[in-house]
């Protein structure tokens, strides 16, 4: 089995590393163009993307460590998680490892399959419900979609598999601290402004 064919079910070899570092917002809800531009724009859980569905009351920022269990704690960005709020829903006010779901901790099968390669990926995936018939099913339609789109229709393969075109300016947002800077620069907007982000990507 090949990346290519599980295309947009590719997780992120490092989907704890942090690319960006802002702090201090009074709001949570102030970090949702950070957590997009984090999370490529798609669901860090079941990998719904922005560009399949109407975005607007579709994505959710999902406390990793459930609000409830410190609801006096301000929201810190290192907690704060881009889903789909069907996965937000799930989740409820459950603890998840911390282990998150990664290339190296699960396999995507073309048959829309979700299989957990250690007993916290497993956990993961069966506390949010990933391996239901249902969600094979969506998994196994999307994973058709992208491969016939790749084969027969460059420009819709584009728009399936490519960047929302309202990628936030990271740069013209004032955190009030921001510990790791230089990561507006590797940001997509920097990058589609210099030229560099490509069409298509896979996480
Ligand atoms: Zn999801």
């Amino acid at each position: 089995m090949v990346n290519s064919d599980i295309g947009p079910f590719t997780y992120r070899p490092d989907a704890a590393a942090r690319r960006h570092g802002p702090d201090g917002y009074g709001d949570y809800r102030s970090y949702r163009p950070w957590l997009r531009d984090e999370f490529s724009f798609r669901c860090v859980y079941c990998l719904i993307r922005e560009r399949w569905g109407h975005v607007t009351g579709q994505f959710d920022l999902d406390h990793f460590v459930p609000q409830v269990r410190d609801p006096e704690q301000p929201a810190k960005y290192e907690n704060l998680i881009y889903a789909c709020h069907a996965c937000n829903l799930r989740k409820g006010d459950q603890n998840l490892p911390d282990a998150v779901l990664t290339s190296e901790n699960v396999r995507v099968y073309e048959d829309g399959r979700i299989v957990g390669l250690t007993p916290d990926a497993e956990r993961t995936i069966r506390l949010l419900w990933l391996n239901t018939p249902q969600t094979i099913q969506w998994r196994r339609i999307w994973i058709r979609n992208v491969q016939l789109a790749r084969d027969y229709d460059e420009e819709h393969f584009r728009q399936l598999m490519g960047y929302p075109d309202d990628l936030p300016d990271l740069s013209r947002l004032a955190a009030p601290s921001n510990s790791r800077p230089d990561g507006i620069q590797q940001s997509c907007h920097a990058r589609r402004e210099r030229g560099e982000l490509p069409d298509t990507y896979l996480y």
